[in-house]
């Protein structure tokens, strides 16, 4: 997706949001991007170049944040768009940091592991003058894990010595990492959904079908199934499958069906968990849910957001939804800077409690304007984020 029409988002939310015009002029732009090519020794021999990027969108809230990315579409404006998304994620969720993305164009699969190691450190060599734990904390995103991250820790480490473990999040638990990281997206959405169905008084026997059982979608229906909620539907790339007796996400049984199918079925909850702009145009319209949970980034476009809220339909946003995963990743920079180590059922309580505190102030906004979800978490983010930045003074203050 676009920084231009993700940027759309922003006007619709404008008029809730009470932000000075200095502010919102500054937020209409990435304010640091980084570009460079990395060399790397192939180990057949050869030489290959790969282009990489590191994007600093804002850092009005605290040190930005946002993860690497490995994948062939990875450029400058993706990166960009990707960085804009995590700063108002950020701020949604009242975590202290601003909003930034990095990557490399690459497909990860192609490389063998040391490839991928001297890719990695190359990576952190070229860009630790930008990065540090006060300024810009790096985390993975797709086609990086927490072996990448370790790489990426251990190469800062040896430029900069010392231990500064508060560098990047997504590490492995004997480095630093957090207990509870990877199941922290799919259970953050969970909570969201909980309080969601909570307000709009829902009955808990709704069925829910999910889109992309990875990382994300796997945790939300492991946590939908301890909770009592009915699976319906699951999917991956490969295609999708349907029971409206219910599925178990670690035994998967029922008709098989392809994944435009799955998104629209007769079923309460929709939840894309998968891959960007799935929910466009042309299916938006024969989407049958009543309320969709983006738990992936960008699943749904401009033109299908406008038409699901004229049919009604209840969407709780991506920058809401999936926070879950920069939430106890502030938590991992939290533990790293205090020397400390969080028990895994303490990081999914405050968890818990930091995403119901923003889902609730979200809701809150949506009700009180009669706006969507979506233009309720975003004025919230430009509200807080015009806030902080109106205190540095303002035309107004200036002209005194
Ligand atoms: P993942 O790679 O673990 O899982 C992705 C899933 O989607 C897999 O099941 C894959 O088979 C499926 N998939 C891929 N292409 C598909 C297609 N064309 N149609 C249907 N299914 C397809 O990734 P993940 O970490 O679970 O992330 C999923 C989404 O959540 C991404 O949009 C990611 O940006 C977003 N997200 C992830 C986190 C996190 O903590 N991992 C945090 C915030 C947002």
């Amino acid at each position: 997706m676009l920084l231009s029409s993700v940027k759309k988002y922003l006007n619709l939310a404008l008029p809730y949001a009470d932000i000075d015009p200095e502010s919102w002029e500054k937020l209409q732009y990435p304010h640091k991007t980084m570009e460079a090519t990395l060399p790397i020794r192939h180990d057949d021999g050869t030489l290959k170049t790969y282009r990489a990027y590191r994007c600093q969108y804002d850092d009005t809230l605290g040190p930005t944040k946002g993860g690497i990315r490995y994948h062939p579409s990875v450029d400058r404006e993706h990166t960009e768009t990707l960085a804009f998304l995590m700063t108002f994620k950020c701020a949604v969720a009242k975590v202290p940091f601003g909003g930034a993305k990095g990557g490399v164009s690459v497909d990860p699969k192609k490389l063998s592991h040391r490839e991928l190691e001297r890719l990695s450190k190359a990576y952190i060599a070229t860009f630790c003058d930008f990065i540090g734990p006060d300024t810009d904390v790096p985390a993975p995103d797709m086609g990086t894990d927490e072996i990448v991250m370790g790489w990426m820790y251990s190469e800062y480490k040896r430029i900069k010595r010392g231990n500064p473990r508060d560098i990047i999040t997504g590490k492995p638990v004997p480095l630093g990492g957090i207990k509870g990281r990877t199941t922290a997206t799919g259970y953050g959405g969970y909570y969201v959904l909980n309080y969601i169905l909570d307000r709009l008084q829902s009955n808990k026997q709704v069925s829910i079908a999910i889109q992309g059982l990875g990382n994300v979608g796997y945790w939300f229906a492991n946590k939908c199934q301890q909770e009592g909620l009915k699976i319906v539907a699951v999917s991956d790339v490969k295609g999708a499958t349907y029971n409206p007796e219910g599925i178990d996400p670690s035994d998967i049984k029922g008709e098989k069906i392809t994944n435009e199918e799955l998104l629209e079925l007769p079923v309460e909850i929709l939840v894309p968990a998968a891959i960007e702009n799935v929910i466009t145009e042309s299916n938006a319209d024969k989407i049958k849910a009543k309320i969709i949970l983006e738990l992936a980034n960008t699943p749904t476009s401009y033109e299908a957001d406008l038409i699901l809220e004229n049919k009604n339909v209840f969407v709780v946003p991506d920058i809401l939804a999936n926070s879950g995963g920069v939430i106890v990743s502030y938590f991992e920079w939290l533990q790293n800077r205090q020397a400390q180590e969080w028990q895994e059922d303490e990081v999914n309580l405050q968890l818990r409690n930091k995403i119901r505190q923003a889902t609730q102030k979200v809701f809150e906004r949506c009700i009180e304007h009669g706006i969507s979800m979506r233009a309720a978490a975003y004025s919230l983010a430009l509200k807080r984020i015009g806030e902080a930045n109106e205190c540095l003074g303002n035309k107004g203050y200036f002209q005194k």
